[in-house]
C-alpha cells in the first residue's frame, strides 16, 4: 500500500524571481533525508507530494516534521476529479476521523480546476449532506469542528483530514552554512534550531577541557548535535581542545576579565573553523543581560576576533521562552543533564559588566594567544552525522 502526504509550503511561496531554486532545494532536502527508502516526491503550483510505501509512513512523517520550509502536511487520498470519486474519498476521512473520535465536522473545498462540475461551496454541501446521511452521530460545526475535510480540486482531486505543522521558514542551505559555537547548555541548540529553520545548514563548535571536563560532558555535546541534526540534515560537530588556551588566559589574564578573554579566544578558533567550511556566519546562544558576560559591551568585545556575522536568535528572548522551545524541539532532557562547561571552570565571582571596549580588545590581543588557538584547531576531533544518525537517534525506523 502506498502512503500520500499533501505537503503545502511555507514562505517558498512568496519568492519571486527565484522561487525555483527554493523548490528544487526543498526536495533535494526531502530526498536527502528519505534516504535509500524510495519514494516519489513531486511538485505541482503550491503544493508538494511525497509518496511512500506504508512501511514506511512513519519515517516520512518524521522526515516533514522536521523539514524547514513545510507549514504543514496532511495524509491524503487522491482521486479522479469526479464528483463520485471525490465522494468516496472524502467519506473515507469522515469515517477515520469518526473512529479516531471526532464528533463534529465540516468540510473545506478548494477548486482550482473550474471544469470540476460543482462548485467550491456547491462541493462542500453537497459532500457534507452525504457525510452527514451516512454517519448521523456527527453534526456540523463550522466555527470549531473537530474534524475538517479538506478538498482540493486541482491536477487531481485530493481529500485530507487534520493537518499536521510543519516547522516553517526556508529550505536547508538556502541561506548557505553557518557555524554554531555549541555548549552543553539549554541555549545554544535552541539557537542552532532557529537558525536551522530559516536555511541555514549548520557545523557545530565544541570548546572542551579535557581532564577539568569530562567525557561524559562532550557525549552530551555530540548527542545534542544529532538531535539538532534532525532540523538541519546533516552536520559535522568540531570538537577542539581548549584546556592550554584556557591555562594561559588563567595564568595572564586579569581575573575580572578572564570570561570575556575565553569568550574572544572561543570566537577566534570559531573564525578559523568557519574560513575552513565557507561559513558565511557564526552562531550562538547568547541572550541579551541573561548573564553578565551577554551583555551588550561585552558581546562587542567578544566578536572582536572575527568579521563574519555573528547571528544570536535568543538575542531578545525571554529565558522561560527558550526553555518551552528547547522542551519542544527534544533538547532539553539532554542539556539539563549535570555536566559542567568549560566556561564555568575558572569563571571570576565579579566579571566585568560594563567593560571599556578599546583597552580589553587591546588586553586581548597582549595575550598573543594566536599559536594556542592553531594548535587546538590542529587538535580537533571531527564528526559527522547524517539523516541516518538522526533517525536513529530519535528511534524512528
Ligand atoms: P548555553 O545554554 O548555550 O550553554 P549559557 O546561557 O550557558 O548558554 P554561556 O555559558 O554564557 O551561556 O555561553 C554563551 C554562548 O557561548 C553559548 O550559548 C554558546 O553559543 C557559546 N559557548 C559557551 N561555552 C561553549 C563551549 N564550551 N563550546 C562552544 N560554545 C560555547
Ligand atoms: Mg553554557
Amino acid at each position: 500500500m502506498e502512503s500520500l502526504f499533501l505537503i503545502k509550503p511555507g514562505e517558498i511561496l512568496l519568492k519571486q524571481g527565484n522561487q525555483d531554486e527554493f523548490i528544487k532545494g526543498l526536495i533535494r532536502q526531502l530526498r536527502l533525508r528519505m534516504g535509500k527508502t524510495v519514494c516519489d516526491i513531486f511538485e505541482y503550483p503550491g503544493r508538494f507530494f511525497l509518496s511512500v510505501d506504508s512501511a514506511n509512513e512513519a519515517k516520512a512523517a518524521f522526515v516533514l516534521d522536521h523539514c524547514p520550509g513545510l507549514n504543514g502536511f496532511a495524509k491524503a487520498k487522491c482521486c479522479a476529479k469526479t464528483v463520485e470519486a471525490v465522494l468516496a474519498a472524502s467519506m473515507e476521512v469522515a469515517k477515520e476521523g469518526f473512529a479516531s473520535g471526532s464528533r463534529s465536522f465540516k468540510v473545506e473545498t478548494r477548486r482550482s480546476d473550474k471544469s470540476f462540475p460543482l462548485g467550491s461551496y456547491e462541493t462542500s454541501a453537497l459532500m457534507g449532506e452525504k457525510i452527514l446521511a451516512a454517519l448521523p452521530e456527527l453534526t456540523v460545526d463550522v466555527h470549531s469542528p473537530d474534524l475538517i475535510v479538506n478538498l482540493e480540486i486541482r491536477e487531481k482531486a485530493y481529500a485530507y483530514g487534520a493537518t499536521q505543522k510543519g516547522p516553517r521558514g526556508l529550505p536547508s542551505g538556502s541561506g548557505g552554512r553557518a557555524l554554531v559555537l555549541l555548549s552543553g547548555g539549554i541555549d545554544s541548540p535552541v539557537a542552532a534550531f532557529l537558525m536551522a529553520v530559516r536555511g541555514l545548514e549548520l557545523d557545530f563548535v565544541h570548546f572542551q577541557s579535557y581532564p577539568y571536563t569530562s567525557i561524559e560532558a562532550q557525549r552530551k555535546v555530540e548527542k545534542l548535535t544529532r538531535l539538532v541534526t534532525a532540523w538541519c540534515g546533516r552536520s559535522r560537530l568540531w570538537v577542539l581542545p581548549f584546556t592550554e588556551v584556557q591555562q594561559e588566559i588563567k595564568k595572564r589574564a586579569a581575573v575580572d576579565a578572564s570570561t570575556i578573554m575565553l569568550r574572544s579566544a572561543m570566537m577566534e578558533a570559531a573564525n578559523r573553523i568557519a574560513g575552513k567550511i565557507g561559513a558565511k556566519a557564526i552562531v550562538t546562544g547568547e541572550s541579551l543581560g541573561q548573564v553578565a558576560s551577554q551583555t551588550a559591551e561585552n558581546m562587542r568585545i567578544t566578536e572582536a576576533p572575527t568579521t563574519l556575522p555573528v547571528f544570536r536568535p535568543l538575542v531578545g528572548l525571554d529565558k522561560e521562552d527558550i526553555i518551552h522551545l528547547a522542551k519542544r524541539i527534544g533538547t532539553y532532557e539532554t542539556s539539563i543533564l549535570p555536566y559542567e562547561d568549560c566556561c564555568v571552570l575558572f569563571s571570576p565571582k565579579h566579571p566585568l559588566l560594563k567593560p571599556d571596549y578599546g583597552s580589553l580588545v587591546a588586553s586581548y590581543r597582549a595575550l598573543a594567544l594566536t599559536p594556542f588557538i592553531e594548535r587546538s584547531v590542529e587538535g580537533t576531533e571531527l564528526f559527522k552525522y547524517g539523516y541516518t544518525d538522526v533517525l536513529t537517534e530519535f528511534g524512528v525506523r
